[in-house]
Parts: structure tokens; sequence; C-alpha cells
């Protein structure tokens, strides 16, 4: 595995912002993933990870360590499970157990990134599906843990307090009759006629409880809000947009105000879904 010097983070999210990481590196295996690792420690360099970085924001400084594109890959059907690296995008595991007729994940159509993104974030819901998971800890150690053993939340899960590496994971599964493919397309057809065709990281704000962002949003008078190349979007208020060449720096200086006009409307504090990397 290659470690490259001075790599631009930007095309690699879909933001499509960000500056250079002094290292960076592709694991496409867990034995590449160990032996980054083990580079960042011996050079006592700080780690970031990532997967399809459709959830993330890089600053404009980059990053002043190693970051390391997560494509492990292989994916493995069993009776009732499939196992998947977690490097591999969702919408590949989503598609393929909708062509065998293997019920379970069929919800997640239309979710970009990856695998581990989706885990690690507990995208829709995700964690409830999980039946085991392979992670490498903070000491490089490979540690195989079931569901009970993690703790999902609204956008989270006790793998991210825990800075774990996820390497795979398990989902059952169950056979059906049902026609998955026709309700796999239908599903992400109308999640990506509510998208704006833009760069975006998906909602920037969480959902506070009982309420919606994007309604918060609109209600404060944001839509079409812009600061430099930052917009907020006009098909989705909760979705921030790079319109125009944007800087990370627009699109936290555009949080700032939306989360203050926000709070002034309706007294309540947005927290962001976005992971911001500095
Ligand atoms: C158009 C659009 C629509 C979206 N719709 C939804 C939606 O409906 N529901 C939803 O929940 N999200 C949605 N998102 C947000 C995003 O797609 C999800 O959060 C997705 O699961 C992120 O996966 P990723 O691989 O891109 O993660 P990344 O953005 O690459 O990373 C996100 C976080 O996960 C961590 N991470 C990633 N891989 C690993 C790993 N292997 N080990 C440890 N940590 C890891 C990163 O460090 C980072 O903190 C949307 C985004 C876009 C652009």
């Amino acid at each position: 595995m290659e470690i490259e010097k001075n790599i631009s983070l930007a095309k690699f999210t879909t933001l499509q912002v960000g500056g250079v990481a002094d290292f960076f590196a592709r694991a496409k295996s867990e034995n590449d993933l160990k032996a980054a690792l083990e580079f960042a420690g011996k050079n006592f360099l700080p780690i970031f990870i990532f997967g399809g970085g459709s959830n993330l924001l890089f600053s404009d400084a980059g990053f002043r360590g190693l970051v390391i594109r997560n494509e492990i890959g292989g994916v493995e059907f069993k009776k009732n499970l499939v196992r998947a690296g977690s490097g591999v995008p969702l919408a590949v595991i989503v598609a393929e157990c909708a062509r065998r007729g293997l019920k379970n994940l069929e919800n997640f159509a239309g979710i970009p990134g990856t695998v581990g993104g989706a885990v690690i974030g507990n995208a829709n819901g995700i964690g409830d599906k999980i039946l085991r998971i392979r992670v490498l800890n903070a000491d490089g150690e490979t540690v195989t843990l079931s569901r009970e053993d993690l703790e999902f939340n609204y956008r989270q899960s006790s793998l991210q307090d825990a800075k774990s590496f996820l390497v795979e994971a398990e989902f059952t599964l169950e056979k059906t009759e049902e026609d998955l493919q026709q309700k796999v397309a239908e599903l992400a057809r109308e999640k990506f006629a509510k998208h704006p065709f833009a760069k975006t990281a998906g909602s920037w704000f969480k959902n506070p409880e009982g309420k919606q962002a994007w309604k918060l949003i609109a209600a404060a008078g944001c839509r079409d809000l812009q600061i430099g190349g930052a917009r907020v979007s006009d098909r989705h208020a909760n979705f921030f947009e790079n319109a125009d060449g944007a800087a990370a720096s627009d699109f936290l200086a555009l949080e700032k105000v939306v989360a203050e006009k926000v709070f002034a409307q309706s007294g309540i504090r947005l927290e962001r879904e976005v992971v911001v990397v500095d």
C-alpha cells in the first residue's frame, strides 16, 4: 500500500471542498488498514479515516496527519446473511440483496456512501440491522462485536466514541417473494426527487426531537441564503450546496448564520450532522 504525500482532499467528498492532507493512503484490505495505522503510529501522526465522503467537510487547512480512504471491498452471501467490506458502497449491497430476493436492507436505497460510513453514523437506523461487525481498535487489534455490544442512537454509534475502524459488517436477511428490486428503485427515485442536483453532504443539521430541521430553517427565512460559494438549497432547506467554488469556511459561516436565525425564530439550537474535519 502506497502512502502518498500532499493530496488534495476536495475531490474525495461530495461537497468537493477541503485542503491538502500531508499523508494519504487507500486501504483496500484489513492488512492495508493495519499498515496505515502502523505508519501513523511510527510517525506520531493523527489519523482520519473516511469512506464515500458524503457526510464530510474537510477544512480549507486540510489535515496535518494521515488521511485513510477506506476501500475495503468484498461481499459474501451465506444463507440468511450478507457480509460486506466496510468500503463497499451501501448501494451495492442494497441492490444485490434486492436482486436475490433477500429482505432487510431495501429501506437504505438512495443513501450515498459506504457500508462503513453508514454503520458508524447509524444512517437511517442501519445499526438495528447488524448481526456483527469487525473493527480494528486504536491499538491495531481486530475485534468482533455483535449487535448487543453496540449502542446506536439517532445518527450516532458507540463506535464513534471508541474511535474504532470498521473493517466489515454482517447483516441478517430474510428470503421473500416481494419484488424488492422495484421497491428499491421506487425508494431511490423518491429520495433523488427531493434532493438538490448539486454538491451537498446530505442533511447539514440533525433533526431536533419531534421537529424537522428543514422546516425550522425555511421558517427562519434561510432558503437561498448564500455566503461565498455556499448556499442553502432551495429544494431542501437542510441541504447546503457548494454552489460556486465554495471554501469550507463559507459552509461554516453559513452554518453559523442559519443556526442563529433558527434560534432567534424558534428558540431551538440546531446540532450539526455533517462531520467537520480540521
Ligand atoms: C444526496 C445525499 C443524501 C443523503 N441521504 C442520507 C439519508 O437519507 N440518511 C442518512 O443517514 N444520511 C444521508 N446522507 C449522508 C451520508 O450519505 C451518510 O451519512 C453515509 O452513510 C455516509 O457514508 P460515507 O461512506 O460517505 O461516510 P464518510 O462521509 O466518508 O464518513 C462519515 C463519518 O464516518 C466515519 N467513517 C467512515 N468509514 C469509516 C470506517 N470504515 N471506520 C470508522 N469510521 C468511518 C468517518 O470518519 C466520518 O466520521 C446523504 C448524503 C447525500 C450527499
